[in-house]
């Protein structure tokens, strides 16, 4: 019932013994306590990187990529134990955790270990007898921390490349969702990872985190989360003069054109609404549609999103989970209070769910439609990450443009329209670093992947995320 921290190749308690509850959303009981790690754990973690670090880094590519071929084959291995935990532990339904975050991390490792193969040094050749080799050089010991909304894979995601790069790694995930995080700590072992080459250790941001982010032998934090924390991690950062990326928060319009195919747009839009209860970053929250087509996509968007129903989260047939926590909930209730404030017709939802038996005191609550509030209002404005979606008109692109720019966060945006022309020019005009048109969430993991604005700094994937994770050095030979 209590969870260990994975230092130097071995599971051990934290030095504080001090630990917190961690939660099932979905019945409201305790399923474990988890660590609240101090400087003391961090210091030991760093330290058993740095000692693992000339052997790691000094292993060729394939002796690593080995390495992680056999974490995901482990994974996919243990798929069903894993998105158990992931659910009991989330809220998330068993569908999402078995058909997208389970294959996913074990995806993130196998993908890693194959793309560090091919990750070669550049070469530029000045003139006959100088050429200039680029070489691409592990960092040593990185920090990598991450949210509670897909836990293993986003966890794994960072992870993976630093440690297929060559570095050595301690990571820290959410202590609202450490589960599958102490899972991958028995698979690291079962697989004989050298010690130290990665460590995780658990607890919240104030202790642990901060410990983590200071620590004199962290290189570099790879850190997806909150806007706030971002902020304040990229001020540490810079004051020890360390590279950062940063994921962070999200806002995302989606822009109906009047040719959109509704029979396609419409479910793939309630799928991007409200996907794992609409705790995802890419979740789309702001619909923009055209006003010649407004009255009747609303009429179909609500009748679609009537069958996402909210249960059980351990049933194949439900499509809406808990939500992860008691705060996060509280945050979500008070957030549909304030778009009602704010003048917000309520279409669809806005209500707190009970279920019965052992779900009786979950924490639920309905997919949630508005409409008739202003861009500029908090609803629209920030960030809710939950099932709570507004609608909105527009008469002409241009105006669509602008109401989706008008906003703080950078990071997704769908576009669904027949004339792939015309979609492509909005594309283009959409301040967000990831875009999909007539589709949503199909990610090809070479693609660059990251927000503008308050949505964060640098890109992950592929080899931006292996450049992140190490350092250029030019040597230029006279020959
Ligand atoms: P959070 O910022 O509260 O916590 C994220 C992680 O940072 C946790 O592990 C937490 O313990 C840690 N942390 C908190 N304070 C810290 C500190 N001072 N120093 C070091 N670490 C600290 O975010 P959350 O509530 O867990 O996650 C939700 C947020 O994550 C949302 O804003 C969501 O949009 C964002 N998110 C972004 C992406 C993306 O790819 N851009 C993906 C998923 C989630």
């Amino acid at each position: 019932m209590q969870i260990l921290n994975y230092i130097n190749g071995a599971l051990v308690p934290p030095t504080s013994n001090n630990y917190c509850d961690v939660i099932n959303p979905a019945t409201a009981q305790k399923i474990n306590e988890v660590p609240i790690s101090n400087s003391i754990d961090i210091d030991a973690a760093a330290n058993a990187a740095q000692q693992a670090f000339p052997a790691w880094s000094a292993l060729s590519n394939n002796e690593r990529a080995n390495y992680l071929h056999k974490i995901a084959t482990e994974i996919t291995n243990q798929l069903n134990h894993l998105a158990l935990a992931e659910v009991t532990n989330s809220g998330k339904t068993i569908t999402q955790a078995t058909k997208v975050d389970m294959p996913r991390a074990a995806e993130n490792f196998s993908f890693f270990a194959n793309t560090i193969k091919e990750f070669e040094s550049e070469n530029f050749k000045t003139s006959d007898t100088i050429n200039n080799q680029v070489l691409r050089q592990p960092l040593g010991v990185v920090a990598c921390i991450s949210p509670w909304n897909l836990p293993l894979y986003l966890f794994t995601w960072k992870i993976a490349p630093a440690l297929a790069a060559g570095n050595c790694v301690v990571a820290k995930p959410s202590e609202v969702t450490p589960l599958t995080a102490l899972l991958l700590s028995k698979i690291c072992i079962k697989i004989g990872l050298p010690p130290g080459v990665l460590n995780i250790v658990h607890g919240d941001g104030a202790t642990t985190g901060n410990a983590l982010i200071t620590h004199p032998l962290i290189k570099a934090i790879s850190f997806t989360g909150s806007t706030v924390v971002g902020k304040h991690i990229a001020k540490v950062a810079a004051e020890n003069l360390i590279k950062v990326s940063l994921e962070l928060g999200g806002k995302n319009a989606a822009i109906v054109c009047a040719d959109a195919n509704l029979e396609h747009t419409v479910p793939e839009l309630v799928r991007a609404s409200f996907s794992n209860q609409g705790e995802i970053c890419l979740c789309s929250s702001r619909l923009l549609i055209a006003a010649e087509i407004y009255d009747s996509f609303k009429e179909k968007f609500i009748a679609e999103t009537k069958k996402w129903n909210v249960g059980n989260p351990l049933l194949t047939t439900t499509k809406v989970g808990a939500i992860v926590s008691q705060p996060h909930f509280n945050k979500i209730v008070k957030a549909i209070a304030t778009a009602k404030a704010e003048g917000g017709t309520l279409l669809l939802g806005g209500n707190v769910v009970k279920l019965s038996g052992e779900n009786e005191n979950g924490l639920f609550i309905e997919p949630t439609i508005f409409e008739n509030l202003p861009n500029t209002c908090s609803t629209n404005q920030d960030e809710i990450f939950g099932p709570v979606v507004t609608l909105q008109k527009f008469e002409t692109i241009d105006e669509a443009i602008t109401l989706a720019n008008q906003n703080q966060y950078g990071l997704s945006a769908t576009i669904w329209s027949a004339n792939e022309a015309v979609a492509k020019d909005i594309a283009s005009k959409v301040q967000a670093g990831v875009i999909w048109i007539n589709c949503w969430l199909i990610r090809d993991l070479r693609t660059p992947f990251g927000g503008m604005k308050n949505s964060g700094i640098g890109r992950e994937g592929g080899t931006e995320a292996l450049r992140f994770f190490t350092e250029a050095k030019n040597v230029c030979v006279r020959s």
